[in-house]
Parts: C-alpha cells; sequence; structure tokens
C-alpha cells in the first residue's frame, strides 16, 4: 500500500491527507458534469486545508468510453483500482442493451459487495418543487444493494429453465399458484438474514451517529411473508439483540401491549421517546408511498430492500427537486469500499451541450468527504450549493421564473466554486 492509499485499520477508515481517489467521468453529460463538480471539490479542499491536504485524482474507464477504447465495458483494471484504493466516485454510465449484458452499475455494486446503497433526501431552499413542502422531507434512504430480484436470476418463456422450476414448483405442491404457466417467465428473489441484517446495521449506526430519533422498516411482507416479512422481523430482532437500551422497537411495543394492555405499551413508547432511544418501526411499502406525500415530516431513516429502494429513492427525490440534485453513494462498512455517484443516468440526448445540473454529482463528493472524515470540505460543499440555488443561480432545470440567473453547466461549477 502507498501512503495515498485510504486503509481501514481496527474497523475504522483511515485517509492519508493525499489519498489517491479514482473517478470515473462517464457517458453522455458525465464529462461535463465531472468537470464542474471536480472544480468545486478541488476549491473546497484548498479552503479547508490550505494545501495541507490535497486529492490526487485517478481517472479510470467504464462504460461506452471504455467499451470504445478497450473493447471492455468494464476494465479490469478499474475494478482492480476501485476495490485497491477502496474510495471513489462515478459518473453516469451507459448500460449496454443487447443479450447478457448486465448494468456496469449493478456489476460494480456486486463486484465490491457494495450492500448500502445510501441516498439522503433533503431540501434545498429555491429548489422547483411539485409539493406544497418540500422542506418537511428530510430523509435518509438506506437500500440493501446486492440481493432481491436484482440479482439477475429470471427464466424465459418456454426455456429448459423455466421447465425445471415448474417441475420443482410442481413436487412442492407450489405449481397451481401459477395462474399462466405455459406462457409464464420467471422471477427469483433472495432475501437473507445475513443480507437484511447488515443493511439494517449501517442504516441503525447511521441513525445513533447522526441525531436521528426514529428509523423505520419499510417491506412489504404482507404479501411476500418470507422474503419482505421475514425482512422486518429480522431487523427488529437484530436491532434488540445487538442494541439493546439503545433501541425500542414496535415489536417490543406489541408484545407489551399483548401482555399488559395498550396503555403500558403507549406508556413504555413514551419513555424511550423522552430517554432519546431510536423508535424502530416498520410500513407496508404501498402505505410508505402514501405516508411521505403526506406527512414526510414522520420519517427520518428508512431501510429498505433492493426493489423498494430504487422506487422510494426516487420519489422522494422527486419531492425535492429530482435526479438532478439527488446524491448517492454505495458502500460496504465492513471492508470500507465505498463509490459514490449522481444518482441520474447519462442523459445522451444532452452530452456536449453544457446544459446539464451537475448538484447531483457534486453533492455526492460531499457525501464522499463526509465518509474521509473530512466534513469540513463536505460542509463548504453544501453551503456553497445551498447559496447559489438560494440566490438563482442555477442550470436551466432550476430556474423557475427569469428572476433566475441560468448558468450553463461549467459556469455554475465556477460559480459554486467561487463561493466556497
Ligand atoms: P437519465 O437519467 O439519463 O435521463 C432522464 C432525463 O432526466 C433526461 O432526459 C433529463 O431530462 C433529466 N436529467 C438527467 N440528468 C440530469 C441532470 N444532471 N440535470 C438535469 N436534468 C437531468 O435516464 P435515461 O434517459 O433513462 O437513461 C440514459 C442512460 O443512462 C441509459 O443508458 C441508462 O441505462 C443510464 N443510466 C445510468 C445510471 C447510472 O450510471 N447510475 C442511472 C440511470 C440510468
Amino acid at each position: 500500500m502507498s501512503e495515498t492509499s485510504i486503509t481501514v485499520k481496527n474497523g475504522q477508515l483511515v485517509t492519508p491527507d493525499h489519498p489517491t481517489i479514482p473517478f470515473i467521468k462517464g457517458d453522455g453529460i458525465g464529462p461535463e458534469i465531472w468537470q464542474a463538480a471536480q472544480e468545486v471539490f478541488d476549491a473546497a479542499v484548498h479552503s479547508a486545508y490550505a494545501g495541507n491536504r490535497q486529492i490526487n485524482w485517478l481517472p479510470l474507464l467504464a462504460g461506452e468510453t471504455a467499451y470504445k477504447k478497450t473493447g471492455q465495458w468494464l476494465p479490469d483494471e478499474t475494478l482492480s483500482a476501485l476495490d485497491h484504493y477502496l474510495v471513489g466516485i462515478k459518473g453516469p454510465l451507459t448500460t449496454p442493451i443487447g443479450q447478457g449484458h448486465r448494468s456496469i452499475n449493478v456489476t460494480l455494486r456486486q463486484k465490491l459487495d457494495l450492500y448500502a446503497c445510501f441516498r439522503p433526501v433533503t431540501y434545498y431552499p429555491g429548489t422547483p418543487s411539485p409539493v406544497l413542502h418540500p422542506e418537511r422531507v428530510n430523509i435518509d434512504v438506506f437500500r440493501e444493494n446486492t440481493e432481491d430480484i436484482y440479482a439477475g436470476i429470471e427464466a424465459d418463456v418456454d426455456t429448459a429453465e423455466a421447465t425445471d422450476l415448474k417441475a420443482l414448483l410442481g413436487h412442492y405442491d407450489q405449481l397451481a399458484k401459477v395462474r399462466f404457466p405455459d406462457t409464464a417467465a420467471f422471477g427469483i428473489k433472495p432475501v437473507s438474514q445475513e443480507g437484511s441484517t447488515r443493511l439494517i446495521c449501517a442504516a441503525i449506526e447511521y441513525a445513533l451517529n447522526h441525531d436521528r430519533h426514529t428509523l423505520t422498516l419499510v417491506h412489504k411482507g404482507n404479501i411476500m411473508k418470507k422474503t419482505e416479512g421475514s425482512f422486518k422481523k429480522w431487523g427488529y430482532d437484530f436491532a434488540e439483540t445487538k442494541y439493546g437500551q439503545q433501541v425500542f422497537t414496535m415489536a417490543e411495543y406489541d408484545r407489551l401491549r399483548d401482555a399488559q394492555g395498550k396503555a403500558a405499551a403507549d406508556s413504555a413508547l413514551e419513555k424511550a421517546k423522552a430517554e432519546q432511544k431510536l423508535i424502530i418501526n416498520d410500513v407496508i411499502t404501498d402505505n410508505f408511498f402514501q405516508q411521505t406525500l403526506l406527512h414526510p415530516e414522520n420519517f427520518e431513516v428508512v431501510a429498505t430492500m433492493n426493489l423498494n429502494g430504487d422506487y422510494i429513492s426516487d420519489a422522494l427525490a422527486a419531492q425535492v427537486g429530482g435526479i438532478g440534485i439527488a446524491p448517492g453513494g454505495n458502500l460496504n462498512y465492513q471492508t470500507g469500499h465505498a463509490l459514490f455517484e449522481a444518482t441520474h443516468g447519462t442523459a445522451p440526448q444532452f452530452a456536449g451541450q453544457n446544459k446539464m445540473n451537475p448538484t447531483s454529482l457534486i453533492l455526492s463528493g460531499a457525501m464522499m468527504f463526509d465518509y474521509l472524515g473530512w466534513s469540513e470540505v463536505a460542509t463548504l460543499i453544501r453551503n456553497a450549493i445551498k447559496a447559489a440555488i438560494a440566490s438563482q443561480h442555477v442550470t436551466a432545470d432550476f430556474a423557475t421564473d427569469n428572476q433566475a440567473t441560468v448558468l450553463s453547466t461549467s459556469a455554475f461549477g465556477a460559480y459554486v466554486a467561487n463561493l466556497i
């Protein structure tokens, strides 16, 4: 390991003063938004540390750009550099279309076992929003990133796999549940105790360390009892076993209510709240969507499975301005591996026009600096974005009225960097 490598010692990330951080510019609008974002990152690091700390940016290839240069969508060197340097950041990547091609993003998450997709959703005043009170949304979403139907185990209609699966279902007296077996395709949904609890552990740790008081397990366990229902059960069991007096779960509430009545359970819940314990509850996914539109202020940290988390993070992001501003990170808190990324795609129809919003990537960078322990840098970046949006110096997508000063991607990056 060179002295520029980020390492993990005794379970803690150790960031040298001059860390090497691999980055992938990405495809489509990726190079434009990356350039704007890097200018902001370098300005913030310089302002915070006056040259005593600096990033060594290491460019890596992936996606269409890599395919054109190397014939590989995800070159081995890219994967091994991300593995070696632990922490990286990326722009959007084109998903190759055609038989046998998986999304490069999904492949990266699986190869590096980045099991937690962390998407904080918060409102920056001045951002256009379709809801009346976007400022009530401040929800940290933890989405399981390696299991669920994203495992990609599917059998197409009329294939040997489908025939074998049907035989297996017949063997277990389950085939009658398939309404049209002759024309059915199948998908398999693995959800494990180990995979669920490591994700829920990440969400609990985050909540306890960031002064959050409610954690909600979002699931469709009323229908998918063995997978999503177990996610909820494992989550409650794990929280009670590992975190004991630091948490109060609604499973405890239910047990108390059944044994001693509702008044006793209510009073235990109130006591736990007064003692600032983390309250862990759960909600069925469809109700969650309704509740987060009606009363988003009731939710703080969310832990959920892969597909729910995909829908939820985009739906919540839409309330606070959409994918142009929503940041994200994919993490493995055990190995330290982390890959931060803009949550939107390559927007190929706008590539080269220098007008898309780089804020999602910039705020993903702020998350990365928090993760590195350089929180001064993260704060400088967020404050500058806040000031630019509040004064309506924005890219076209955020210009709601003719008072706004519409900036190009590069001009927005320069404007934000100047505010730092
Ligand atoms: P997209 O997110 O690229 O674009 C959808 C629309 O969102 C765009 O037309 C644009 O109006 C808007 N938009 C996106 N980014 C924006 C920005 N920074 N500023 C302002 N507006 C923005 O989704 P798509 O068109 O469905 O996908 C295009 C490609 O991107 C596909 O190949 C897809 O697989 C890939 N993709 C990659 C990622 C990723 O790398 N994480 C995520 C999603 C999609």
